[in-house]
């Protein structure tokens, strides 16, 4: 098998700013994995606030060697051996996962989603997401989201703007609302007057309200929301999700920190074990990300795969979208479509 990588910096159309960071744009590894003929297209984005870079990428595709695997992928077998090359580095760990699904699809002629058993039929709407900024902006952002027939809107909040935040919106739109404090929220009385008031706003669930390792914080507004309180950065990877169990009501996976879609499909069938909810999200990615996480989006309750609407130089076709959702092709693999020129 021969892999093949391209760095590409995925421009976002607007500055993206959540609690602690702000961003114009995310670099990505693109992967192509080559074999019987076939080639699979795998993506690493690599937000910087996650720690992995370009560099970190470069030297560990380096430490790859794939000769001793061989279609039908153990996926298993590879995750593992990925893990022993070195710990952490979920992306790039994702993009070879992504490429070799890609690729397994297309040797034998099946989408992905079915491969997992997940169907079309069942996805469920995805929303798109707004950043902190100001009432101006986020009215244009409003703006851009029901005129690409979105359903849902995810607004990121964790600042002292949250109340003024929500009202821009409301002033705008009647959509039902996420929210997302990215651990913003520093005290758990207040935090859960917010999720009250936030109810009455039409808001469906709230992501990460406090600090990831404020335990007791989360599980005690977890015990008290009148709407759904889902972890995201206190979730990465599988041995995380029954740390999850009564801390949270769900659980947000994103391929990008999971290490790909097979641990992904893992975490999803241990969340139901634990009777936890699902939230598929996603980083800043084309449409290869997207269309990975959406494979799986059935088997999830919500979804957030929003990348290809938030950015601007997509190398890829957008993945068809109405009405909210995303309708899946019939193609072998990802059904990743390239750009008519
Ligand atoms: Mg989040």
């Amino acid at each position: 098998m021969k892999i093949t990588a391209k760095a590409f910096e995925l421009q976002l159309k607007y500055p993206f700013t959540i609690t602690k960071f702000s961003r114009t744009s995310t670099p990505l590894m693109l992967l192509e994995i080559q074999d019987e003929g076939f080639t699979g297209l795998g993506e690493a984005s690599m937000v910087p606030y996650m720690g992995e870079s370009l560099e970190t990428a470069t030297d560990f595709l380096k430490k790859v060697d794939l000769s001793g695997f061989s279609f039908p992928f153990n996926m298993e077998e590879i995750i593992t051996y990925l893990d022993d090359l070195a710990p952490g580095q979920p992306a790039i760990k994702a993009a070879i996962d992504i490429a070799l699904h890609d690729l397994s699809g297309k040797i034998s002629d099946q989408p992905c989603y079915q491969m997992f058993g997940s169907s079309p039929d069942l996805m469920p709407l995805t929303t798109f997401t707004i950043g902190i900024d100001i009432p101006e902006v986020i009215i244009k952002k409003v703006n851009d989201a029901l005129a690409d027939d979105f359903r849902l809107i995810k607004i990121k909040l964790g600042r002292d703007t949250d109340k003024l935040l929500i009202e821009t919106i409301r002033s705008v739109t009647d959509l039902p609302l996420y929210v997302d404090a990215n651990q913003g929220w520093t005290d758990r009385n207040e935090g859960l007057e917010m999720a009250h008031w936030l109810k009455e706003q039409g808001v469906l669930l709230i992501e990460q309200p406090m600090l990831k390792d404020d335990i007791d914080g989360n599980a005690w507004l977890t015990e008290r929301s009148p709407i759904p309180i889902i972890g995201d950065e206190a979730v990465q990877r599988l041995a995380d999700v029954t740390k999850a169990k009564g801390v949270y009501h769900g659980i947000n996976i994103k391929l990008m920190k999971s290490a790909g879609m097979y641990e992904g499909f893992k975490m999803i069938e241990a969340a139901r074990k634990n009777n936890l909810k699902i939230l598929i999200g996603c980083m800043s990615e084309t449409s290869i990300g997207t269309l990975a996480g959406a494979a799986l989006a059935p088997l999830c309750d919500w979804a957030d795969l929003d990348g290809p609407f938030l950015t601007s130089n997509n190398p890829y076709q957008t993945p068809k979208f109405k009405k909210g959702r995303y309708i899946l092709n019939h193609k072998p693999g990802l059904g990743v479509e390239l750009k008519s020129s």
